[in-house]
C-alpha cells in the first residue's frame, strides 16, 4: 500500500511494502490457517495480542477494539462521560479525537498548542477549563509525547480524567515510561499507516483498571455480560478486534522498536540537512521525550509554493493538519486559537517511513532547499 502516490511519484509519503516484506513467512501461513479455521472474531490470537500489547505498554490490560476512534469513544463512555460534560482536546490533532468526544455525547473543547512542540500544555489546557470539564485528552501528535508529568499533575489537581490519544506514538516514551502507560486509559489506532499498523482497521485501549477494561470490553461487544452472553447489562455497540488483524499485529510487534529507530533516524537525517535553513522550522521535542516519529513535519512560511515545487519533482507531501479542528465546518462556535491557526498555514509533512533510503532523503532535501531559495 503506497499512500500519496500521484501520477509519477518518485517518492511516496508512506510506503508500507518494505515493512511487510520483512515479516517472516509464518505470518502468511498463520493467516491462511485462520481463514481455514473459520474462527474470525476474538479467540486466541486476539487474547495473545492483548496480553503482548499491554505488556509492551507497561499496563495490566489491553482491550482490542475495531479502530482508534472507537477506542477513545468507548473509553469516555466507560468512564461515564457524556451529555453535559466537556472534554479538552488540542485543536491541532486529527479530527477523530474530537469526533469521538461528540459521539460519546460530550462536548469537545479545544485548546491551543505550544509554538515549539505543536502539542497541548497544562497552560493551554488551563485556559479552557470550565466547571463542566471532566477530562483531558493528551494527543502525542506526530509521535512526540506530551509533557505527561505536568499534565498528570494538572489533571490530578483539577480532578480531571487524563486520557492518552497515542494513535501516532506507538513506542514513544515520556521519562522512560512508554506512552500507553499514562493516565486513566490510553487509546491506540492500528490503521495500516500508523507506527504499528494492521492489515485493515484495528485499535486498542490500555489501562491498569480492571473495572474500566471490563466495561470497555462489554461496550464493544453489545454490552454482553462476561458470565452470560445472552445477558446485556448495558447498551453497547459492536467494536471488536478480529483474529486476522491480531495475527498481523502479533507478527509486526517484534519489529516495532527497530522500525521506530529507523523512523527516528530518517527524521534525524532530515534535520541534519535542513535544520540550518532559516526558513525551515522543525518542532522541538521536550527534554524528557523519547519520540517515535509518525510524521515528519516541518514549518515553512511559503508552504504552498514549496509543496508545489516538491510535487513537480514527484515528491508526495501531506499537511497535518490544514484546518485546525476548532475551524472545521462540522464543529461550531470556538474562539480563536492563534498558535495553531498560524502553524496550520505553514505545516508540511515530508515523506517518512522506516525504509526510506538516504538517496531519497537527499533528493527530497535538495528539492526543499531549491524551493526555499526560490521563494526566499
Ligand atoms: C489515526 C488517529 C485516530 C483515529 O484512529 P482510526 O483507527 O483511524 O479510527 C485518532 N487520533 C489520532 C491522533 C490519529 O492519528
Amino acid at each position: 500500500m503506497v499512500i500519496g502516490s500521484a501520477v509519477s511519484t518518485a517518492v511516496p509519503l508512506v510506503d508500507l511494502s518494505p515493512a511487510m516484506s520483512e515479516l517472516p513467512q509464518e505470518v502468511f501461513e498463520v493467516c491462511s490457517d485462520i481463514l481455514r479455521s473459520g474462527n474470525f472474531i476474538g479467540g486466541a490470537f486476539v487474547e495473545r495480542f492483548e496480553t503482548d500489547w499491554a505488556g509492551y505498554c507497561g499496563r495490566r490490560y489491553a482491550v482490542g477494539v475495531a479502530n482508534g476512534t472507537d477506542a477513545i469513544e468507548l473509553t469516555l463512555r466507560a468512564l461515564g462521560i457524556g451529555a453535559g460534560d466537556e472534554v479538552i482536546v488540542p485543536t491541532n490533532t486529527f479530527i477523530a479525537t474530537a469526533e469521538a468526544v461528540s459521539r460519546a455525547g460530550a462536548t469537545p473543547v479545544f485548546c491551543d498548542v505550544d509554538d515549539d512542540t505543536l502539542l497541548m500544555t497544562p497552560r493551554s489546557v488551563a485556559e479552557v477549563v470550565t466547571a463542566r470539564t471532566v477530562a483531558v485528552i493528551a494527543v502525542h501528535l506526530y509521535g512526540q509525547p506530551c509533557d505527561m508529568d505536568a499534565l498528570t499533575a494538572f489533571a490530578d489537581s483539577a480532578g480531571l480524567a487524563l486520557i492518552e490519544d497515542a494513535a501516532q506514538a506507538h513506542g514513544a516514551a515520556w521519562r522512560r515510561r512508554k506512552v500507553g502507560g499514562w493516565g486513566a486509559a490510553s487509546c491506540f489506532s492500528f490503521y495500516p499507516t500508523k507506527n504499528l499498523g494492521a492489515a485493515g482497521d484495528a485499535g486498542a485501549v490500555t489501562t491498569d483498571d480492571f473495572w474500566l477494561a471490563s466495561r470497555i470490553r462489554a461496550l464493544g461487544n453489545h454490552g454482553r455480560s462476561t458470565h452470560d452472553g445472552n445477558c446485556h447489562e448495558v447498551l453497547g455497540g459492536n467494536s471488536r478486534l478480529d483474529a486476522l488483524q491480531a495475527a498481523v499485529l502479533l507478527a509486526k510487534l517484534p519489529f516495532l522498536d527497530d522500525w521506530t529507530r529507523r523512523r527516528n533516524r530518517v527524521v534525524g537525517q532530515y534535520r541534519a540537512r535542513l535544520g540550518g535553513l532559516p526558513e525551515v522550522r522543525f518542532s522541538q521535542p521536550l527534554p524528557m521525550a523519547a519520540c517515535a516519529y509518525h510524521l515528519n513535519v516541518i514549518r515553512v512560511p511559503e508552504r504552498d509554493l514549496v509543496r508545489r515545487h516538491l510535487a513537480e519533482r514527484g515528491i508526495a507531501t501531506g499537511i497535518h493538519y490544514p484546518v485546525p479542528c476548532h475551524l472545521q465546518p462540522a464543529i461550531s462556535g470556538s474562539s480563536s486559537l492563534p498558535v495553531a491557526e498560524t502553524a496550520a498555514r505553514e505545516l508540511l509533512s515530508l515523506p517518512l517511513f522506516p525504509h526510506l533510503d538516504v538517496a531519497s532523503i537527499d533528493y527530497i532535501c535538495d528539492a526543499v532547499e531549491e524551493a526555499v531559495l526560490a521563494t526566499g
